[in-house]
């Protein structure tokens, strides 16, 4: 085919469809051929949104030079210039530019984190290639691929309807328009505003309802959504209430660190030390004890557990969610797929005349009756397979032996079913054309087809036995249509009812031929019979439910399916006991109805069945209503309000409506459920990390505060020198922080009630721990100064140097010992606790050691320094003192003084 090298279609809308196909070189019947859809992405490039932000080394570099603490050592810089302490000067300039290569490092690696969390979604579509409907991704569709949409779906380019069901959209993203905006073929003015164009789709909105497929037309930056390129750079990810929290309390350390400036500040000039000197060593105390790191540091926390949970198939979209997990303390999650394992096989058959157990045979393409294969030969039989291959939307075919699927899992066994019959599926609609089509929803629970045939028209319905049950008004029995009377209704509702308690998940079929062309089909039809799929629960899940129990979450289901199938599940997993009831969809008031007694019953129950979306909403209500912090799965498009209100909206990454997935705070890239629990164990551990982190962070500043103000307080004659405190800063408030920062999981931290969100990220007991352990260093770090003198050279005068070399050693290896205090478990041993087992925190105390070290072997650092530590005795008290303080504050800690 000879095409010109760029084809492109202006106004797609102006013209009819057949116009737009023939423009672009496309085949509404096969699509492009995968050799021509290579060559258009060559041409056109690939169908994605570039991103305007994109990460700018320089200027983050440049931002670390921007901040008040900068500025401060500047000025600490300049004064020691201006009175000529030229290696003080020099020294205070390697620290300003030290700090600024390790913020930018962290800032760098957290951009990095981010971005690579948002190439984690990429989001498929259904295209048509060499003739079969398969599933890319959608960045590799070009201009004349002819795409499938339906409910739930994101529109993946800009393309033009060229058969449409019922279709609708959602375009609020692009036009802001909430309202859904139906779609169909018509042919339209040029001048129709892009709100109007009712037979285009655009790239980035939502299919609430129908399905159609369509030409695409434009992709990538070339879609309307493209050109708009501002809608697209979205603004940055707001700070998290956890952010926003440190933030807050770093502000109130500001200030007290402060007043505790003024204060060693005042009481230095009385006792008569250098103005100069004081005023550096007020610049280098202000430096090190305010905590400007931290929300950095936070967020990398944040990052990073995020990418650990990505590596786990979890996939958490926004920074905040991670917070709001650790504090989930209820979990509604639904049945198919989250709970059981999705793969769903038709396995039982009822027709009026008997009922079989079946096995499917792929590899032999046959079916393998466990009971009665008399039922093989009855119409009803006949029926059930032409319904299932017809009344589906999915797509299922076996290619040099491997299988290929697409659609809802339940549907594709229908389809695997059909393949293992007589006739096969491509047979039965060259017979029956689809003309028309009532979609599937989890609000009405039937789906129906309306399709030519020989004798007129066939209908072809499935859904929820008793939903279908109400449009049924006859039923198949031998080869005769009779009329369902009462008692037949029970009857079959009976069928259903027994065969849910084992497990089974019934689904109603009927049909019916008709003369006429109808628009409202879905009544009158003619049950043929019932199916039963077999969905097992997954392995893993009844101890993922345990480990809730144990943390106090409550787990609780909520499923659109029949109440004895979900009780049947519900207690093969240990989620419910015999006696419980199940709420049934039916018996659930509008939540604005409830009265005191219904929520309680409402709160008490743990399986919901036949829930229909709102209901979901209203649950979540209720929970949050009792203050609860609310996990919500969901899959659909309906699911999405219930999603977004929920504190965390968990979309099914397999199963889910792309909908669903845009809408969620987090995305389970396998469907599970003991995923969310991994996710919930994560967030627990962040927050705790962070806490860590931060009490490691406070106490060691806090210890250097306390040194300084006691010496100057009680003019001690010896004193920490400004380049010292910033050196300690260097050393112990990076590497420990970090390696603090991807502790693991505390061993009992599936024990603990879940945290509330109003909870201080410090609180009280935190707070006098702080107080206590900083104490405690700041004590050992000065008696052994006095051990030091007193044991070692109490008939010398008092040597202010050593003194000082001893003061900051103590202190530097204190606070390096210090990060094994940060477990706050009680009962767990020191050795086995999770920092002590953490190889990262062994891994920064080595480097933090080093370091330290190297200050007095490497001369030039020594003489900015000032070290001039002799003898062996003096490196003993040192070493002494600071496991000392290390045991002391063990020891508060094992007499439950502290926590
Ligand atoms: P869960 O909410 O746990 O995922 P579910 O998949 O059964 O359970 P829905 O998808 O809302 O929930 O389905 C509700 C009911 O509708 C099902 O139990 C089934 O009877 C019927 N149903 C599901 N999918 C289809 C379909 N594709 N066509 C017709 N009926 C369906």
């Amino acid at each position: 085919m000879s095409i010109p090298e760029i084809i492109t279609t202006e106004t797609p809308w102006t013209s009819n469809y057949e116009a737009a196909l023939k423009q672009l070189h496309a085949d509404p019947e096969h699509g492009l051929s995968a050799a021509e859809a290579v060559r258009r992405l060559d041409l056109y490039g690939y169908n994605r949104i570039e991103s305007g932000k994109k990460i700018n080394p320089l200027m983050i570099m440049v931002n670390q030079f921007i901040s008040p603490f900068m500025l401060l050592l500047a000025i600490a810089a300049g004064l020691s210039f201006f009175f000529q302490e030229w290696l003080d000067g020099i020294a205070i300039m390697a620290v300003i530019v030290i700090n600024a290569v390790i913020g930018f490092f962290m800032e760098f690696q957290a951009e990095r984190s981010m971005e690579a969390l948002k190439k984690l979604t990429i989001v498929p579509a259904r295209v048509l290639r060499d003739g079969r409907l398969s599933e890319i991704p959608s960045e590799e569709l070009v201009s004349g691929d002819i795409i499938f949409i339906e409910g739930g779906d994101m529109v993946t380019a800009d393309a033009r309807v060229i058969k449409s069901t019922q279709l609708q959209t959602d375009e609020s993203a692009l036009t802001g328009e909430s309202l859904p905006i139906e779609k169909n073929v018509s042919v339209l003015p040029e001048k129709t505003p892009l709100a109007e164009r009712y037979n285009m789709l655009y790239k980035g909105t939502f299919v609430t309802n129908g399905n159609a497929y369509a030409l695409v037309v434009q992709t990538g930056m070339h879609t309307e959504l493209g050109t708009i390129a501002s809608m697209v750079q979205k603004a940055g990810q707001a700070a998290t209430p956890l952010e926003k929290k440190i933030r807050s309390f770093s502000k109130k350390l500001i200030w007290m660190t402060v007043i505790l400036l003024v204060i060693i500040f005042i009481a230095g000039i009385i006792n008569g030390q250098n103005l100069v000197q004081m005023m550096e060593t007020s610049i280098a105390l202000a430096v090190a004890a305010i905590p400007e790191g931290l929300p950095i540091v936070s967020t990398l926390a944040l990052a990073f557990g995020m990418l650990r949970m990505a590596r786990h198939n979890v996939l958490v979209k926004k920074l905040s969610s991670v917070e709001t997990l650790g504090g989930t303390n209820v979990i509604c999650t639904d049945k198919t797929g989250t709970l059981t394992q999705n793969k769903i096989e038709a396995a039982f058959i009822q027709i009026n005349e008997g009922a079989s157990r079946i096995n499917l045979d792929i590899a032999g393409a046959s079916i393998k009756w466990m009971d009665g294969n008399e039922i093989e030969d009855r119409a009803a039989y006949d029926q059930l397979c032409c319904i299932a291959a017809l009344c589906n939307t999915a797509t299922y075919y076996s290619e040099g032996g491997t299988e290929k699927e697409s659609g809802d899992p339940m549907e594709v066994g229908l389809l695997k079913m059909v393949y293992c019959g007589h006739t096969k599926q491509l047979d039965y609609i060259k017979e029956y054309p689809k003309l028309d089509e009532v979609p599937f929803s989890s609000d009405t629970k039937v789906m129906a087809t309306f399709h030519g045939s020989k004798q007129g028209y066939y209908i072809a319905a499935k859904g929820a036995v008793e939903e279908l049950l109400h449009s049924c008004t006859s039923v198949l029995e031998g080869s005769e249509v009779v009329a369902l009377d009462e008692s037949k209704r029970n009857n079959w509702l009976n069928y259903a009812e027994q065969r849910a308690q084992s497990g089974l998940r019934m689904l109603a079929f009927a049909y019916r031929n008709t003369s006429e062309k109808e628009s409202y089909f879905l009544h009158q039809l003619t049950l043929a019979g019932l199916i039963g799929f077999i969905d097992p629960p997954r392995p893993e899940v009844s101890q993922a439910i345990a480990e809730c129990k144990s943390a106090g979450i409550k787990v609780v289901m909520i499923t659109g399916d029949h109440p004895a199938t979900a009780k049947n599940i519900a207690l093969q997993l240990g989620l419910a006991n015999q006696e419980d009831e199940v709420m049934h969809g039916n018996a659930m008031k509008p939540y604005a109805e409830l009265t005191a007694e219904d929520k309680t019953k409402w709160l008490n129950t743990s399986v919901f069945a036949r829930v229909s979306p709102a209901q979901k909403l209203d649950l979540v209500s209720l929970y949050q209503e009792k203050k609860m912090v609310v996990g919500m799965t969901g899959d659909g498009v309906n699911d999405a309000p219930a999603l977004k209100k929920a504190d965390i909206g968990i979309a099914m990454g397999q199963r889910g409506t792309q909908v669903a997935q845009e809408v969620a705070d987090m995305v389970l890239k396998d469907d599970a459920f003991s995923s969310i629990v991994l996710a919930i164990k994560q967030g627990r551990t962040i927050f705790d990390n962070i806490r860590k982190f931060i009490i490691f962070l406070l106490s060691c500043n806090m210890s250097e505060l306390f040194v300084i103000a006691t010496a100057a307080i009680l003019n001690l004659h010896f004193q920490l020198f400004p380049i010292q405190i910033l050196y300690i800063n260097l050393i112990t408030d990076v590497l420990p922080a970090l390696a603090l920062g991807v502790t693991k999981a505390a061993p009992h931290i599936m024990e603990r009630k879940p945290f509330s969100s109003s909870e201080p990220i410090i609180d009280r007991e935190r707070w006098k721990a702080l107080f206590v352990y900083s104490s405690v260093i700041a004590i050992a770090t000065i008696s052994a100064v006095f051990a030091s003198h007193g044991l070692l050279h109490a008939d010398e005068a008092w040597n202010t140097d050593l003194c000082n070399n001893i003061l900051f050693y103590t202190l530097i290896f204190s606070q390096v010992l210090h990060v094994f205090n940060m477990y706050f478990e009680r009962g767990v041993s020191f050795f086995k606790s999770e920092v002590f087992t953490n190889r990262y925190v062994w891994y920064a105390v080595f480097a933090c050691t080093i370091l330290a070290l190297s200050a007095y072997w490497i001369p030039a650092i020594r003489d900015v320094l000032k070290i001039t530590i002799h003898g062996w005795k003096d490196w003993s008290i040192i070493i002494v003192f600071a496991f000392l303080s290390l045991l002391i504050n063990q020891l508060l800690k094992r007499l439950k003084v502290i926590i």
